[in-house]
């Protein structure tokens, strides 16, 4: 099944005359997680989304795949093990995409707590399976400011360098949805479920019409909005889901040249915040607040950016970090359970599937998708009266070899792919075949699509992206029928999100 632009309309027609085993709602990476484990078990799979794949808060993560070394410090030793254990399984099945990182973990605890901060950190190694060379270490804070320059070095008791994982989330949506449509799940994305007319039936609206689709099992995977579909069927439905707004910043390397990632700790409010290196740009975040505005338009507010320079400065006082430093910002809703801690850090990051007629499955992490996708999968094998078992521990995702090569890097084995490699932008490492690539590969169905997910331009430099808008709309206009300005509207609406 192809994930040309032009196939979402062949795609839209099956999915509202064919009938299905399963219809995923969501392709955020839960959703594509079990279209791609439902299709490679050999269930008939439909998947939709009502905007574009990713564009909810599987665009807008830390981009960690970690095994949550603070987990350990809630004594959520379940989440870490099984975290560390996917993290091991993603690096051999995209080794491309995922990037091991040294984190450099500053400590100013007296004894004590340099005592449980070792003990914490071999829990940790142990988590990940002992990985040769990636165990953690002690290093002088001499060392410690080497790796991150500007760091308050008077101020710290002890530094440990300690080793983790990190992946563009979007771009592994994106591969875990091309791999699906390649095991014939039938895919569309702008199609929205706006309501059921029973548990097998659901309408979808997309372009403008109402389609039907029908499947013997329907699945929820839609995140902070599961509950808004879950009262689509059942006006009073309880609500599962309680967002936790995220915010990160993205500052230029050149401001904050690191040699390895960090992990801060406020000492207000004890939560943690990482610096990850990404190529030419400094991600630095997250906040994690309880938040009750607009689910559709998360954004970073002078507060959130306030706090997080804050922080930076604090512990790397020679940075001197100011809002004109920032690149763009980005703010993501964690769909955590519904409990009734105090405080939204304290919630746990494990995931809930309900089954009352469609199964919804919410919460998790985008590291422990596949495993999340596999029970979630079970389920609906159950359902369906069939055995069929799991196999994506075994399914590569267009893995290739690590690279230097920013194509390899994002596009893994297809890379080959995209043929013209003029540089697009100056200073960062896109080039002119992507936004092709994109339309004719990966279902991109507007620009801001191709610039802002399949690309990442307004993650990295929302300007730069503003800047390019128009050339790769006039370009990509033969190809897709677009019409030029209406696409750089479109646009520019959407990098609303994304304030500097
Ligand atoms: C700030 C922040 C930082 C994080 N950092 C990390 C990290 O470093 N590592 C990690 O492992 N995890 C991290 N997470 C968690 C991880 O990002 C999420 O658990 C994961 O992305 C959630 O994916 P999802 O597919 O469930 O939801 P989403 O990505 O939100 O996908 C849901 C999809 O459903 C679609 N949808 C909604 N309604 C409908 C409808 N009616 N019809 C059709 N489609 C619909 C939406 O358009 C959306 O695309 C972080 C989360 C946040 C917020």
């Amino acid at each position: 099944m192809s994930l040309a632009t032009r196939d979402r309309l062949e795609n839209l027609r099956r999915i509202s005359t064919e009938s299905f085993d399963l219809l995923v709602i969501g392709g955020g990476i839960t959703g594509a997680g079990i279209a791609l484990d439902a299709a490679s078990r050999g269930l008939r799979t439909a998947l939709v989304d009502r905007r574009d794949f990713a564009s909810g808060t599987s665009s807008r993560s830390s981009k960690l795949i970690h095994g949550g070394l603070r987990y350990l410090k809630q004594l959520q030793f379940k989440v870490t093990f099984e975290s560390s254990r996917e993290k091991n399984r993603l690096r051999r099945l995209a080794p491309h995409l995922i990037r091991d990182l040294p984190f450099v973990f500053p400590v100013k605890a007296g004894l004590a707590g340099r005592a449980a901060v070792t003990t914490g950190l071999w829990l940790y190694d142990l988590a990940a399976g002992l990985p040769g060379g990636m165990i953690h270490r002690k290093i002088d804070v001499a060392e410690a400011a080497r790796l991150v320059p500007g760091l308050a070095e008077e101020k710290l008791s002890a530094a440990y360098v300690y080793y983790d994982a990190c992946a563009d989330d979007c771009r592994l949506v994106i591969h875990v949805v091309k791999k699906a449509a390649e095991f014939g799940a039938c895919v569309a994305n702008y199609a929205e479920v706006v309501g059921f007319d029973d548990d097998r039936t659901a309408r979808i609206r997309a372009d403008g019409r109402e389609l039907t689709a029908r499947a013997k099992v329907i699945v929820n995977a839609t995140g902070v909005w599961c509950d808004d579909v879950l009262r689509r069927r059942t006006k009073d439905a309880p609500r599962l889901v309680r967002p936790s707004k995220g915010v990160h910043l993205v500052v230029s390397r050149e401001r904050l040249p690191l040699e390895a990632a960090a992990i801060l700790q406020s000492p207000e409010d004890g939560r943690v915040v990482f610096l990850i290196p990404a190529g030419e740009r400094v991600i630095v975040g997250t906040t994690d607040t309880d938040y009750s505005g607009d689910i559709d338009h998360p954004r970073a507010e002078t507060k959130d950016v306030e706090y997080l320079l804050g922080l930076v400065n604090r512990h790397l006082p020679a940075a001197k970090m100011t809002r004109a430093d920032v690149v763009s910002t980005f703010a993501g809703l964690r769909p955590l359970m519904n409990e009734d801690a105090e405080n939204p850090s304290k919630v746990s990051r494990d995931h809930v599937i309900v089954d009352d007629g469609i199964l919804t499955i919410t919460g998790g992490k985008l590291t422990t998708y596949r495993l999340m996708a596999k029970q979630v999968t079970d389920r609906v094998c159950r359902k369906l009266g069939v055995k069929r078992k799991c196999g994506t521990h075994r399914i590569p995702l267009f893995a290739a070899e690590r690279s230097d090569d920013a194509l390899v890097r994002n596009y893994g084995s297809e890379a080959a792919k995209i043929a013209d490699r003029t540089p697009l932008i100056d200073g960062l490492s896109y080039v002119e075949g992507e936004p092709e690539y994109a339309v004719t590969h990966e279902m991109a169905a507007t620009l801001a699509d191709v610039l802002a997910r399949r690309m990442r331009v307004v993650l990295f430099d929302r300007e730069q992206g503003r800047g390019i808008a128009e050339k790769v709309a006039r370009r990509l206009a033969p190809l897709t029928g677009w019409n030029v300005s209406e696409q750089v509207e479109g646009f520019e609406r959407e990098i609303e999100d994304y304030p500097k």
